[in-house]
């Protein structure tokens, strides 16, 4: 079978390496290969305590009116038992099971079988087939249709709650917590499928990477693009919708229940609403960008992004809208414009520095940035078969400023979401301390690898623009 050929070869090469003494990190697709303890004992942890994250944090909103140290002193002073909270948490229902199954299934044709027609009367939207993740194996193909999927999800939604009343719009907020069940279900399933497919017949065999360690094969994926059939691909379906389409609709939801439990809306839900309604709006708007990100470029497809899409991303990620419903916040003015000009001033940063590499790699240095020519580094770089390759660094336009200034952009939309809630609680910081840390890991990890694809080129790009995210500071 091709994929126990290529886990052979790869155990081979593996081998001859650490006989060689040489790193394995240089030209070789996706992530390391050898497993090091800490990468080790982080995937562990991950696995053990992300699910109980997630619904701790949950659970505190729905029993302790989103206290995150009530539970626990309650727990401490034995006040409550671990079965008692359990006791009290909704279990899996036919109807959230239901409610969830026709979603997924909607998303799945709306994905595979609606040809883009946002394109007639969007001038400029990117859509189709596009080209991206070369590979040792093939160049990928998307269908590129995102931005549509999204509209008809929402005008369905608007109808629905407006004229149809099929069903009430607080229903993803009444289901919160057996939809969670159900998104577990799938994250699961979703991997543990990749992995075995991976194993047993993989997309494309070359592509496959095997450490030997079944837990970071498990969470960090074997398979680097996953498809069934010629189209369907796991990393662009999983990560864009059910995910991202859920995050607004999950926030709209929110605000309704905020209207049906005080009668209003609060400006605070409004304007969560809004700055994350933009950063949705613009990832399906940019989805022909996203391809060449690390997601897809080097990611592997495993628990990381199959479960963390599913489960991680919606409940993660919609904390703010949740935290409001339980403590409904009205901002002063001068507080909300505040938060809105974070947000509009992050977003913006965000968008025009990967703009701005964007077009710089797309024309291939022959374009202007900030009005003048972009300047840059030229680098070099060989794969394992020993082809060398050659790339640019720009290092002008927001990228002088700091290697990674696109994530320092979106670390101030994501402090606006937190500081639209008040300071009533940590609970809705949640987002900017992961945020953070998931950012600065990137960042550290990307620069390992470039540092090892690029060598001596990347020194020199590092001493032209010395900053990582905070010119002067970091
Ligand atoms: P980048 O878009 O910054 O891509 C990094 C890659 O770009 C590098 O590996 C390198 O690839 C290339 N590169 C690095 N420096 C330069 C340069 N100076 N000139 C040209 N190319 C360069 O990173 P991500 O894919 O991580 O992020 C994309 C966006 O998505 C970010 O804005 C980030 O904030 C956002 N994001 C949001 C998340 C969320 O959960 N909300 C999660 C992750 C990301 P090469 O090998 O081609 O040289």
């Amino acid at each position: 079978m091709a994929a126990h050929q290529e886990k052979k070869l790869a155990e081979e090469r593996k081998h001859q390496n650490m006989q060689n003494g040489t790193k394995t990190s240089q030209g070789q697709w996706g992530r390391a290969w050898e497993v090091d303890w800490f990468s080790l004992a982080s995937i562990l942890f991950l696995l053990m305590f992300a699910p109980l994250i997630v619904y701790y944090f949950i659970m505190s909103c729905a029993q302790y009116q989103c206290s995150l140290t009530d539970p626990l002193l309650d727990l401490l002073t034995g006040n409550k038992h671990l079965s008692d909270i359990w006791e009290r948490t909704p279990m899996l229902t036919y109807r959230a099971a239901g409610i969830y199954s026709l979603w997924v299934t909607f998303q799945v044709v709306l994905y595979m079988y609606i040809p883009d027609f946002c394109h007639k009367f969007l001038p400029g939207y990117m859509r189709g087939v596009q080209e991206d993740a070369v590979t040792p194996a093939v160049v990928n193909k998307y269908q590129i249709n995102g931005l549509q999927a999204w509209i008809i999800t929402h005008v369905l939604w608007f109808a629905n709650a407006s004229c149809l009343h099929l069903f009430s719009p607080t229903i993803i907020f009444d289901n919160w917590i057996p939809l969670l069940w159900c998104a577990n279900i799938l994250g699961y399933a979703v991997s543990t499928f990749a992995m075995i497919k991976g194993y047993f017949f993989p997309t494309n065999a070359k592509d496959c990477k095997f450490t030997g360690n079944f837990f970071y094969d498990y969470m960090m994926g074997i398979e680097f693009n996953p498809r069934i059939g010629k189209w369907f691909d796991f990393k662009l379906f999983f990560n864009g919708r059910p995910g991202i389409v859920a995050w607004t609709l999950i926030n709209l939801s929110f605000a309704a229940k905020q209207q049906e439990l005080y009668g209003e809306v609060t400006n605070s839900m409004i304007l969560v609403n809004v700055l994350q309604g933009i950063y949705v709006l613009d990832f399906f708007w940019n989805e022909a960008w996203y391809l060449k990100t690390i997601d897809i470029c080097h990611d592997h497809f495993g628990w990381y992004l199959g479960w963390g899409d599913c489960v991680w991303l919606p409940y993660l990620y919609t904390l703010q809208g949740l935290y409001l419903v339980y403590h409904p916040v009205q901002l002063c003015t001068a507080h909300a414009l505040g938060v809105l000009l974070l947000g509009l001033l992050g977003y913006y940063i965000f968008r025009a520095t990967n703009h701005q590499k964007d077009l710089f790699r797309r024309t291939n240095g022959n374009c202007r940035i900030w009005g003048k020519r972009p300047e840059h580094i030229e680098c070099s770089y060989t794969s394992v078969d020993g082809t060398k390759y050659y790339s640019k660094l720009l290092t002008s336009g927001f990228w002088g400023w700091a290697r990674h200034f696109n994530y320092t952009g979106d670390l101030m939309g994501s402090l606006a979401y937190c500081l639209a809630c008040g300071f009533g609680h940590i609970l809705p910081y949640f987002y900017i301390i992961y945020m953070a840390i998931l950012l600065t890991h990137r960042c550290i990890r990307d620069e390992h690898r470039c540092s090892s694809k690029y060598g001596k080129d990347w020194e020199r790009y590092t001493a032209a623009v010395p900053y990582r995210l905070l010119p002067g500071v970091f």
